[in-house]
């Protein structure tokens, strides 16, 4: 018997735990976070803080009360005795937040399995900002890379790796008992690794799967335009080559072919682009795991933003550790506001301040993020603060993005290809459109055990 237990993932986008159990073998499929994680009792500084374990999160019924699974000290205050686990493995298929965040409640024993390049962007993220990325302590971790087959037990896992909004994505197609399954994690095909995606297609094909696990973010999105990559860098492209001042982007770090995208328009249009220590920290240790990444401390197009510290005088002593390796590829605000027209620039909306230094004239800002942060309440008061700040410093805002998930129509390409009997919406809100793709639709329930 093959049985699924969501504990996340459901009727929401993001939040990936999904137990498989078969014939005895357990695994897990991410085991991530959801987006509105404890956002009902937790507030600004009302926050668990790391001494706390699992009894805050078991308390309001965050964190699925599953014994043999956390670590004796993320149970130590709960209710919950320690038992030795009895998980054989957990497989990440990505480093979003959403599919990995809630490993530190692993037991260190649990075998953890994900990609290489997964593996070094969690350990930069962990560095760079300690209190909201946690690898946790992991006694028994493995990493794969694409085509790996990987024996669980009677169960045989194969990680191809797809295309997504972050590096080193995978989807994994695993042989059970009653057959092969296919689980997508998240992906897309409209960026320029499109390539890696058709792959995992092509070989789900061939495996010839009894079921399909599929993400379904963008279901909804029938209307909208699917914007390619290649569309956001001419936009980009065009925004820059018209501008007469410095031209601002805004992206996620992680969002390698965004930046490629940003690197190659400063290339063209014969502009220095301007990344923080953080982003240079970032690019410099995924630099050997990522084909065509420029160097970031020997390539003439890039420099490295340093802001005024401690005695404001650029001394190395002002600075991190992580960042002293990139003073050599040093730029500070002076120079950039002095010949503005040189440069384009990454701004985050926490760096705002650097305005203030640079005095910017004529100037563009490039939204290039995912649009939830431009729409709806939630995020209203921060927008107004952008607003605010674009004004007065009479910046031209610009909104340049396209999506890390596929596109409904190239959902529905992928399902049709890969032909499984039964199909499993997850990462959906949406999971009742996949009815028009299928005639086999098996749904999942938050917590509940389904047959498949
Ligand atoms: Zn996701
Ligand atoms: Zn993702």
């Amino acid at each position: 018997m093959v049985s699924i237990t969501a504990y996340g993932g459901v009727d929401e986008i993001g939040g990936n735990k999904f137990l498989l159990e078969d014939k005895g073998a357990k695994i897990y499929l991410d085991f991530g976070q959801s987006f509105n994680f404890g956002e009902e009792y937790f507030y600004e500084y009302l926050q668990p803080r790391s001494a706390h374990g699992l009894e805050v999160y078991f308390e309001f019924g965050l964190v699925p009360k599953v014994k043999r699974l956390y670590s004796k000290s993320m149970l130590e205050k709960t209710d919950f005795k320690y038992e030795e686990p009895d998980i054989d493995a957990v497989f990440i298929s990505h480093s979003h937040s959403d599919h990995v965040n809630h490993i530190p409640f692993l037991d260190e024993s649990v075998p953890v399995y994900m990609g290489h390049g997964t593996h070094r962007i969690l350990e930069a993220y962990h560095k760079l900002y300690p209190q909201f990325c946690d690898i946790g302590e992991h006694s028994n971790m493995h990493f794969f890379k694409s085509g790996d087959r990987i024996n669980v037990r009677h169960l045989i896992i194969e990680p191809v790796h797809v295309e997504h909004s972050v590096p080193g994505a995978y989807g994994f197609i695993i042989h059970t008992s009653k057959g092969p399954l296919v689980y997508t994690g998240d992906f897309r095909m409209h960026g320029p690794k499109s390539s890696m995606t058709r792959e995992f297609i092509e070989k789900s094909v061939d495996a010839r799967p009894y079921a399909m696990m599929c993400e379904g973010t963008r279901m909804a999105s029938e209307q909208e335009h699917n914007y390619t990559e290649a569309e956001v860098e001419g936009k980009v492209d065009e925004i820059v080559k018209n501008s007469k001042g410095i031209v601002f982007g805004y992206f996620s770090m992680s969002n390698i072919d965004r930046f490629m995208s940003f690197y190659r328009t400063a290339l063209r249009n014969k502009r220095i682009l301007v990344i923080d220590t953080k982003f240079a920290y970032l690019l410099d240790n995924l630099k050997d795991k990522i084909k065509d990444l420029p160097d970031v401390l020997n390539d003439p197009s890039i420099l490295v933003y340093f802001r005024l510290s401690k005695t404001g005088t650029y001394a190395e002593s002002d600075y991190y550790l992580y960042e002293r390796k990139y003073m050599g590829r040093m730029i500070a605000y002076e120079e950039i506001s002095k010949n503005q027209k040189k440069f384009l620039m990454h701004m985050s909306f926490n760096k705002l301040m650097e305005l203030v230094y640079i005095q910017p004239k004529n100037a563009d800002y490039i939204y290039s993020s995912s649009e939830h942060f431009l729409e709806g309440e939630d995020n209203e008061k921060e927008r107004k603060v952008l607003e605010n700040w674009m004004e007065h410093f009479k910046v031209k805002f610009h909104k340049a993005h396209c999506s890390g998930h596929a596109s409904r129509k190239d959902l529905e390409g992928a399902i049709k290809a890969i032909n499984p009997k039964i199909l499993i919406p997850i990462h959906t809100q949406n999971a009742g459109d996949f009815q028009g793709f299928h005639k086999n639709i098996v749904m999942l329930k938050k917590d509940g055990k389904v047959e498949i």
